[in-house]
């Protein structure tokens, strides 16, 4: 059976492990389409142009969003982020999944928008705030005033975690990662994800009604 392909939203605060997840479920499945955000935030140290970012200038993100081009965007941390649109729209044509890394303007925004009726989402929170700050500063990507604007605008974020269809706590890793993935296995199985399904009772329903 064909399937429609699902949009995985994955938000969290700064540091609780978006990151993480999202290249351990592709490296599970590499089926699964990342979305490249386009962003005006500097690159970090080892980040790849087109892969883990489409870098911008502000004038050149300007010019996306007046054109359309982005299926969602918004103002995080001081700098603007967003989802360019014609990948995500090919992939859900071709039955692929999309993963995004978003935060919960950019997924209040897919789901309003109309592929909405595919997204999964999923919010990760940490075990702590205290272990937040930790694995911020273990991360050592982030100078200090950097960590400190994230951990105070974490809050912020945590604070809509009722909006997401699942919520999980991120602190064993492994254990995290299986939760996410039985997620993902029985969200494909969802029946508006399976398209041919009202072919197949049809034709049931013509067996039925031919053995009289
Ligand atoms: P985000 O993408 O949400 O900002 P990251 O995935 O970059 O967060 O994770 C921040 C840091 O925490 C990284 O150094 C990562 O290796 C570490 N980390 C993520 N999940 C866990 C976990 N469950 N236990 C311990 N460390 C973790
Ligand atoms: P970072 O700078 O750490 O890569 O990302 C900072 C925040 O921006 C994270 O919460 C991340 O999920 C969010 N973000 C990254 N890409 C996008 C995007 O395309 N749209 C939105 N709305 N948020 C994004």
């Amino acid at each position: 059976m064909a399937r429609r392909g699902l949009l995985i939203i994955l938000s969290s605060p700064s540091g609780a492990g978006k990151s993480t997840h999202s290249k351990r479920l592709r490296a599970w499945d590499p089926t699964i389409r990342f979305s490249v955000s386009a962003t005006t935030r500097q690159p970090r140290e080892g980040e790849v142009d087109g892969k883990d970012y489409h870098f911008k200038t502000e004038a050149e993100f300007r010019q996306l969003v007046s054109e359309n081009k982005m299926l969602e965007h918004a103002h995080v941390f001081g700098n603007f982020y967003g989802s360019p649109m014609d990948p995500v729209q090919e992939a859900i044509s071709e039955g692929v999944d999309v993963l995004f890394d978003v935060d919960w303007q950019g997924a209040e925004q897919i789901k309003d928008s109309p592929l909405g009726q595919h997204v999964l989402s999923v919010f990760f929170l940490p075990p702590s705030i205290a272990e937040l700050r930790r694995r911020l500063e273990s991360r050592g990507q982030d100078d200090k005033a950097t960590i400190d604007k994230r951990m105070a605008q974490s809050w912020d974020e945590i604070s809509h975690w009722r909006s997401y269809d699942y919520v999980l706590v991120n602190d064993d890793l492994d254990k995290t990662e299986a939760e996410l993935r039985t997620i993902v296995q029985g969200e494909r199985m969802r029946r508006d994800q399976q398209p041919d399904l009202a072919d197949h009772v049809r034709a049931l329903q013509d067996e039925f009604a031919r053995l009289g």
